[in-house]
């Protein structure tokens, strides 16, 4: 007997091995095996077992260790992949490697986590930041990071440990401040902090007793998706609707009902948010509905060990309901009925990295696959989906009231070219944004202000020769972060004390330009002395803890004013809140790179008008613009969504942009520029020959508008394509893959140098 093997590597071939007879009994497909590849053992996939080998006999290795003990992959799991493997131009073995948690992968059975702690008390620690000046700034970050957290769990386990002293998972503080383990390592040497073992006993998720509540008699319009959606359930049969609800319109509730139903089916259901609404408030609603124990949730926030515990309880049929982000559509469910992706606009849903998966196109074949429903909810429906439900691809319907018919928010805007400050420069509160926030908390009532840069100062500039401080790896501006007194770079994090002179001229003074949250909450801050005021940007919010803190500060009433990036954006539901000023929404207007640029500020000026006027008191939005005549604007402003749509498409239309064709990114990144180009020119050459008979476009190689990143230079090609079949005609085409498989050898075995990527339907073209 031979199996067939795939590795989790990018080429896309199986490879055959024998299987030792005292394998033979134990190996399945769909187990992953340990065997020699190249001069290592490694991790792979079988995904067959076959009796004959096209290689020589003598020339077959023996498999070494089959590694689990019941499959990992089931046929239908196998299935996607391959499919997966097929559009999104990866190897079968890296779309294999991406559905299954590392955790998992790791044989975590949940049960230990490695914990890091302060080793002595916080005064201690404090006086041990001031004083030891040569404490390398990657050791004094995770210091600071851990006296910032303010989190101790009671450590049952690990009675030597000082209770009361911050306490974090090993894993997290590494996730959050993207760093490697080393400075860590090194503090525990110096014995600042302490490393240990615990056992887990807290789920984050399952720390509060929750009411339960009772389903809603659903609205006309609740009723009518409703029943639609049951009619498939019962027929067992997939259908994709796309529930097109207002915010406030009582989406949710409909996700709630037809889970209900399907829960009586005996059926298992997956819930996708953008990561950035797993609020506290969205789980909320959902464990106030079901038992808890029937739900899992695959949350960033959990570490390794409890992730895998959810997904053991989602394998074993103990998990019924599934609520997580992107990845969670991989949910190894044993019974799927139905898969809900709430906010399906949003660009998160789409994996950045290999293989570049969109959860949406993933759930479409998996609901197929399951005879299972598929739910696709949004306020603002991307383009391609909207565009889909006209052609009869999906099923439109509409929720187009808020409950108990309140209306949406009045939305004024704000023309800032008209505003000017005494000291001749755009002001960050217009006149009237500041008026109204003291109107609003004179009557009590709260106010969400939205802005999308964190930091305080975007933009730090030579006032002599007009230099701008950039990141050195990048060629990104730096933003200048107050709290920490560093600048840092966004995209790659690194970060440096700011610069006391200019590096080009040396002149001794720079001037800080641009708002981020940071300089907003500050003003705010001195204006609004007496209320309450609070921050959420991934600066602050970097443990799920502070984050459901700050919430829940909102909805006792403790915060008077919150200020935030896209974090405040969305899931949030506070009937309180009567005003939502927007202080900027334009930043995406200006990325001229990017042509969802216009839909993006649609969104984002939608969803957060979307926060105000969801309870009896009502609520307005005030919107500053220094582009107060841009359609995407305008129509936000007016809640426009359809006249919007016909306008957009009409420009997409007109250029030939998705939904009106396929596109397909081919990105290359190096060190060295001038690689970078012969590769991306030679691809385009290549490329270039073939498509003569084909309905296809190249554009480009040009720069990406991110030209560098982290010390490499970035070019990319852009194909577009009529259809799928076209772009996979051109690229699964011998002479096309040859040639690809032959530049991937040349650049990146040769030197390493270089990295290829294809990016199927991307989202982002920075
Ligand atoms: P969406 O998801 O479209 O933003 P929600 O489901 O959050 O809307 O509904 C908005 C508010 O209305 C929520 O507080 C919800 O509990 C409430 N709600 C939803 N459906 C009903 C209903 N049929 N009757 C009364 N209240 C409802
Ligand atoms: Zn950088």
């Amino acid at each position: 007997m031979y199996a067939e093997i795939v590795f989790p590597i990018p080429l896309n071939k199986k490879f055959h091995y024998s299987v030792p007879s005292e394998l033979t009994s134990r190996l399945q497909v769909g187990m992953r095996v340990l065997a020699q590849f190249g001069t290592r053992l490694q991790t792979g996939y079988c995904i067959g077992l076959v009796t004959h080998s096209p290689i020589a006999e003598e020339k077959v290795k023996p498999i070494e260790a089959v590694i689990d003990n019941e499959p990992m992959f089931d046929e239908k799991m196998l299935t996607l992949t391959r499919w997966m493997a097929e559009y999104y131009f990866c190897s079968w073995g890296q779309a294999l490697e991406a559905v299954v948690p590392s955790g998992v992968r790791k044989q975590m059975t949940g049960q230990h986590e490695l914990m890091v702690t302060l080793a002595m008390p916080r005064e201690k620690i404090q006086a041990e930041i001031k004083s030891a000046t040569k404490l390398p700034p990657q050791q004094a970050r995770v210091l600071k990071f851990l006296l910032d957290s303010d989190i101790s769990v009671p450590l049952r386990d690990s009675p030597d440990v000082h209770r009361g002293l911050p306490t974090l998972s090993y894993q997290e503080v590494l996730n959050r401040l993207k760093i490697s383990p080393a400075p860590v390592d090194a503090l525990r040497r110096k014995k600042l902090l302490k490393v240990f073992r615990r056992t887990l006993d807290y789920d984050p998720f399952l720390d509060t007793s929750i009411p339960h509540t009772s389903p809603f008699t659903p609205t006309p319009e609740q009723a009518h998706a409703l029943e639609i959606i049951k009619q498939s359930l019962d027929r067992n049969e997939f259908k994709a609707v796309l529930l097109h609800g207002i915010t406030g319109s009582g989406k949710t509730e409909v996700y709630l009902q037809a889970i209900e139903y399907l829960l009586s089916q005996g059926r298992q259901a997956i819930i996708l948010v953008p990561e950035i609404a797993l609020t506290p408030q969205t789980i909320f609603r959902f464990r106030s509905r079901f038992d808890s124990n029937q739900i899992a949730i695959l949350h960033s926030y959990l570490s390794e060990g409890p992730r895998a515990q959810q997904w053991h309880k989602i394998r074993d049929g103990t998990a019924k309901i599934v609520i997580g982000a992107r990845s969670a559509v991989f949910a190894p469910t044993t019974k799927l009925g139905l898969i809900v992706i709430d906010e399906e606009h949003e660009p998160s849903f789409k994996q950045e990295n290999v293989p570049m998966y969109h959860a949406r196109d993933i759930a479409q074949m998996r609901a197929r696959q399951e005879n299972a429903v598929l739910i696709l909810g949004s306020a603002t429906p991307s383009l391609e989906s909207f565009y889909k439900a006209s052609a009869g691809e999906y099923t439109r319907i509409e929720l187009p009231y808020r409950i108990e018919q309140r209306p949406l928010p009045p939305v004024e805007i704000i023309d800032l070219t008209h505003e000017i400050s005494p000291k001749n420069s755009h002001p960050v509160l217009s006149k009237k944004m500041e008026l109204a926030i003291s109107e609003e908390l004179a009557q009590g009532n709260q106010i969400i202000l939205f802005l999308n840069r964190r930091g305080f100062a975007t933009l730090i500039i030579c006032p002599r020769c007009g230099a701008i401080i950039r990141c050195p790896r990048c060629q990104v501006a730096f933003t200048y972060h107050k709290e920490l007194n560093q600048v840092l770079c966004h995209y790659c994090n690194e970060t440096h004390p700011p610069p006391t002179v200019c590096p080009e001229c040396g002149h001794p003074q720079l001037k800080y330009r641009g708002t981020g949250t940071e300089k907003v909450e500050e003003l705010i801050k001195r204006l609004f002395k007496e209320y309450q005021i609070a921050r959420m940007d991934s600066d602050i919010m970097t443990t799920y803890r502070a984050y459901k803190k700050t919430l829940s500060a909102l909805d006792t009433g403790k915060v008077n004013i919150l200020i935030g990036t896209q974090m405040v954006a969305k899931g949030l539901d506070f009937p309180n809140v009567t005003l939502v000023g927007i202080i900027s929404s334009d930043t995406a207007l200006y990325l001229t790179g990017d042509f969802r640029s216009a839909e993006r500020t649609f969104q984002l000026v939608t969803h957060v008008a979307g926060r105000t006027g969801r309870g009896p008191k009502g609520g307005r939005v005030l919107l500053q613009t220094f582009k107060p005549n841009h359609y995407s604007i305008r129509y936000g402003s007016t809640h426009d969504y359809l006249a919007f749509a016909r306008e957009e498409l009409k420009h997409r239309q007109e250029l030939n942009y998705p939904p009106f064709s396929q596109l397909l990114r081919i990105l290359v990144e190096g060190r060295d520029i001038e690689k970078v180009k012969t590769a991306i020119t030679k691809i385009s050459d290549r490329l270039t020959k073939q498509i003569t008979r084909l309905p296809v476009e190249l554009l480009g190689p040009a720069p990406a508008p991110l030209a560098k990143i982290k010390g490499k230079h970035r070019w990319h090609l852009l194909i577009k394509s009529k259809d799928i079949a076209s772009l996979q005609a051109l690229l699964y085409n011998e002479t096309t893959a040859d040639s690809l498989k032959q530049l991937t050898k040349e650049f990146v075995s040769s030197s390493r140098a270089i990295k290829i990527s294809l990016d199927m339907e991307p989202v982002s073209l920075l």
